[in-house]
């Protein structure tokens, strides 16, 4: 099936205004920003280790109570903690020690005095009591917040989602990315008719007068995004998946009419999980499991229970990006969301603005998913036919310490500059094998980009500055400028960088070959008179004839 042009102008519209919310286009900052982005003194001399985030949610009043008990190791001498969390909530109170201590608001941010002295390399936990009624997700999962909707039965159908926002929008934490909890506990007490799913695996279900509460417990580290809540009439099904690392649960929860549905479209999972760990290594939590989770927006990638709303169709709710038809070989949010747990919850960005680091592999994972069960034409024509989607306003790489992340283009030009980058190597195996090494090297860390560059710049022996100077910091596409004369060929690269000097593939008279542009022009000589020439398409370049 061939998409109309009306759906890919649809699509285009639908995320482009979807990513203006969280991708914003800002250019001043203010004291929240850098409160909420950098690494301020009150988050610094604190290592968290542990929170059990304990809550009760009344669906009829949309309405959450209860606390997160923070555990942290002290690193430095300091008597002031940072926790976040914004408003409508209200934190009502701290609590060590049985002591209720002075907080100081300001804004998203609470400042805690602690009473008792902080030794350094001592463990030590605070309570964090809050209530009220959380923002309101308007277009979840890109504006965030709580979406309270209702399925076709008139059950309350409820999920959290808060990427780019913050999961201090709906429980106080600790809302940087660069210090993830080591473990934690999700208590969650909702109405007894309905089912909450979280990170990790179900510990205990409590029956609590006509309430229940669903203990989740995750053993893994885990970023605050991923963390998250969805309430809803669920039924649930298995199976054991037979991986590198041994049996893996693979879980689904989803709405008590779907699971006809589900268990047809859930096919894809394991398919998923080979193709995966094939080109990523073992997937990165055997001891929380895999699960899938249905819910009513489109989805996210919720560590261990990636969330699902794509409609029970292939490609993105129906459509293919691409328009080369191999977008609607695989379902997108099963295939896309489960890659992140590769690339943002294994490997996860310090700073927002190294965001590529998640979107610009994971998108590129489609792609490995293509090639994986349908051969690299597959996943080359899909690459290819999502440039379209490039617009090249703005760097992938945004501003550091306000939260801020970089151009849209981290999505289709990431993984098109992955793909090119594939190209310079030239062994697939060698790409492989540093796709896994990415995922053992900095397994369950946050990282920055640099520690990705270089890494990738040590395992392939060439140095990717430039390269990645060029396509992660700059607007800017190569374009290879080109004159033929005869028998001859001039050309050189403009629109690049200072030191840029990649080289491509090339297709004249039919032979392939390699050829070195640098700023000067250069010529290549033929036997005889070019009669065709073309950049090989894998390259994300640009090619000027003059
Ligand atoms: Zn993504």
């Amino acid at each position: 099936m061939r998409i109309t042009i009306t759906f890919l102008l649809f699509l285009f519209l639908s995320i482009n205004c979807a990513q203006a919310q969280v991708l914003s286009n800002k250019e001043h900052f203010t004291r929240q920003d850098t409160l909420r982005g950098s690494i301020t003194p009150e988050r610094e001399w604190w290592d968290l280790t542990y929170y059990h985030l304990d809550i009760k949610v009344e669906p009829d009043k949309k309405f959450i109570s209860g606390k997160n008990t923070v555990q942290y190791k002290v690193l430095e001498n300091h008597s002031v903690m940072q926790i976040d969390l914004q408003p409508p909530l209200k934190l009502t109170k701290a609590i060590q020690n049985g002591e209720e201590l002075e907080v100081k608001h300001d804004g998203n941010a609470h400042f805690i005095t602690l009473n008792q002295s902080q030794e350094i390399g001592t463990m030590n936990s605070l309570e964090v009591h809050y209530e009220g009624n959380p923002r309101e997700a308007i277009r979840a999962p890109w504006d965030g917040g709580i979406s309270w909707e209702k399925d076709s039965n008139d059950n309350h159908f409820i999920a959290s989602s808060c990427q780019g926002l913050g999961a201090s929008v709906w429980w106080p934490c600790k809302d940087h990315m660069y210090d993830e909890v080591d473990s934690m506990l999700i208590s969650v007490n909702v109405p007894d008719k309905l089912t909450n799913v979280s990170n990790g695996r179900l510990r205990l279900v409590e029956q609590i007068g006509d309430t229940k509460t669903f203990h989740w417990v995750v053993k893994n580290p885990i970023n605050n995004y991923g963390v998250n809540i969805n309430i809803g009439d669920y039924v649930n099904f298995s199976e054991v998946y037979d991986g590198m690392a041994g049996n893996l649960d693979m879980n689904y929860y989803v709405l008590r009419d779907n699971l006809e549905k589900a268990k047809e479209q859930f096919k894809q999972a394991p398919k998923m999980m080979k193709a995966f760990e094939h080109w990523f290594g073992q997937y990165p939590f055997y001891r929380d499991s895999f699960k899938l989770v249905e819910v009513p927006y489109l989805g996210m990638e919720h560590q261990s229970s990636v969330t699902y709303g794509n409609g029970y169709k292939n490609g993105f709710r129906g459509g293919d990006w691409s328009g080369s038809g191999w977008g609607l070989k695989f379902d997108y949010i099963i295939i896309h969301e489960a890659g992140h747990e590769w690339f943002a919850n294994n490997i996860t960005y310090k700073d927002a603005a190294d965001m590529w680091i998640h979107e610009s592999f994971t998108t590129y994972s489609e792609s490995l998913y293509l090639d994986y069960h349908f051969g690299k034409k597959a996943a080359s024509e899909y690459i290819i036919g999502t440039r379209k989607a490039i617009t090249n306003d703005k760097p992938i790489i945004g501003t550091y310490h306000v939260n801020h992340e970089g151009s849209s283009d981290m999505y289709y030009k990431g993984a098109s500059i992955l793909h090119t980058l594939r190209q310079l190597i030239e062994d697939d195996e060698k790409w492989r094998k540093i796709l896994r090494g990415l995922n053992t090297e900095f397994y369950h860390q946050t990282v920055t980009t640099k520690q990705i560059e270089d890494y990738i710049s040590e395992q392939t022996g060439i140095d990717l500055t430039e390269f990645f100077n060029q396509y992660l910091r700059t607007i800017q596409v190569p374009t290879l400028e080109y004159k033929i004369e005869g028998k001859s060929l001039k050309y050189r690269w403009i629109n690049i960088i200072d030191k840029f000097d990649m080289p491509i593939q090339i297709k004249m008279n039919d032979k392939e070959q390699w050829l070195f542009p640098k700023t000067g022009w250069n010529t290549l000589s033929s036997d005889k008179k070019i009669e065709t020439f073309e950049v090989d398409p894998d390259f994300y370049v640009e090619s000027k004839k003059i």
